[in-house]
């Protein structure tokens, strides 16, 4: 039995006439950029999200740029920010999320995470602002970039709070936590991506919520970062032969829209599946000594949060996760280290970014990590196979 990351064929099937119909209505009228699926999608997004606005994108990477290029100007006037501008982001998330702070012209502020949920941690985060670190001006920091990693919410509450202290924007990168919520008070339970100035979501196929290709969206409260992100979309103006800004092509596509619309009504069943397989994970894997389990055991009785399982990563601790990532492939069982280098080890940020004290938990995650499959539409036979597996390479103990 082949026990895949993820099943797109699968997904199609489950959703093909809603899928068909989409793509014959496009089919149909044309209108293939900026066409009627877009506004719907943006329009649908925005009441799912809860928030005012929502602007197609033609990837997560491309959100990310646009959402703080528009910051940029909002906030300082001028088209990109300043090298000496610093932006407070995880070391251990996608390559996107730190180039993007490089192409607004800021510099990232790598701060460690925090070990249980492998998001960046608030209190680092303070760590980082109270000018205690001769090594950066903790006053240049103009904003803070959390990462929903995995699905799994960030402290929203906790980094809201620094960021009012401080005067500092969130732009929340949400590209694996479409439909994951965050419990900011006892009453109030809010989707990431309405939390910050800004949330940015990535529509790549393999994410919760995924097109046929690249695509990506912002959703925003913000009247002007509405306005100026509609201009940055399409060459930067609002007329497009007489323009504003340096702007871009990074539309989304018509096509992608009309697809992403019919997938959306989907969406909520397929992160409860991936809720549903996690829990069986979490039971199974729960008395492996070796194994430790993404997120604290209460996770399905707490109100805390709504993690949407993008990944379901465990943490093998000692040197074991390679050989344990063989065993499994032997049995023809998928699995991937999400991440193994981290952002201020690589050579594009290399002499292009700060670190905030040591990166520990953050070394440690990229050595211990691992990613089992975790498709939406598995049955209970692939996840005990996993599990069974997984007991096998380690002693009983
Ligand atoms: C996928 C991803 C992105 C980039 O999205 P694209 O649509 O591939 O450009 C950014 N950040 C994170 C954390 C991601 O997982």
């Amino acid at each position: 039995m082949h026990i895949p990351m993820l099943d797109l064929k699968a997904e199609y099937n489950y959703m093909k006439d809603d899928i068909d119909a989409a793509i014959a209505r496009c089919l149909e009228h044309q209108q293939w950029i900026l066409g009627p699926e877009v506004a719907a999608l943006e329009k649908e997004v925005a009441t799912y999200i809860g928030t005012k606005h929502c602007m197609g994108t033609s990837s997560g990477t491309d959100a990310l740029v646009l959402a703080l290029r528009a910051l940029a100007i909002k906030t300082k006037g001028e088209q990109y920010f300043e090298r000496s501008d610093l932006i407070i982001t995880t070391p251990f998330t996608f390559t996107a999320t730190g180039d993007a702070i490089l192409r607004a012209g800021a510099t990232p502020l790598f701060v460690d995470i925090d070990p249980l949920t492998y998001n960046i941690d608030p209190s680092k985060i303070k760590k980082a602002l109270d000018g205690s670190n001769p090594a950066f001006h903790a006053s240049r920091v103009v904003g803070i970039l959390p990462v929903h990693l995995y699905g799994q919410p960030c402290q929203m509450d906790e980094i809201m709070k620094v960021a009012r202290e401080y005067d500092l924007f969130v732009v929340e990168d949400c590209a694996q936590a479409f439909g994951s919520k965050w419990q900011m008070t006892k009453v109030d339970a809010r989707k990431v991506g309405s939390i910050g100035d800004a949330g940015c979501f990535s529509f790549f196929p393999s994410k919760n919520l995924g097109g046929f290709g690249d695509a990506g969206a912002i959703t925003t409260n913000d009247d002007e970062l509405n306005i100026l992100i509609r201009m940055l979309v399409k060459h930067g103006g609002k007329d497009k032969y007489n323009v504003d800004h340096i702007g871009y092509n990074a539309r989304l596509d018509t096509l992608q829209a009309g697809i992403l619309l019919a997938k959306l009504k989907h969406v909520d069943d397929l992160n409860d599946r991936r809720r549903r397989i996690a829990q069986l994970y979490a039971e199974g894997l729960r008395d492996i000594e070796g194994i430790a389990l993404p997120i604290p055991t209460n996770l399905f009785s707490s109100a805390d949060d709504y993690h949407v399982f993008h990944q379901f990563t465990v943490g093998i601790p000692g040197d074991k996760r390679d050989s344990l990532q063989a065993h499994l492939k032997k049995a023809g069982i998928d699995s991937m280290v999400y991440y193994p280098f981290l952002l201020h080890n690589m050579k594009i940020f290399g002499n292009r970014c700060l670190v905030s004290g040591e990166m520990r938990q953050a070394e440690e995650a990229t050595d211990r990590v691992l990613s089992l499959p975790i498709e939406p539409l598995f049955n209970e036979d692939c996840i005990s196979h996993v599990v069974n597996c997984a007991k096998e390479y380690f002693p009983r103990t």
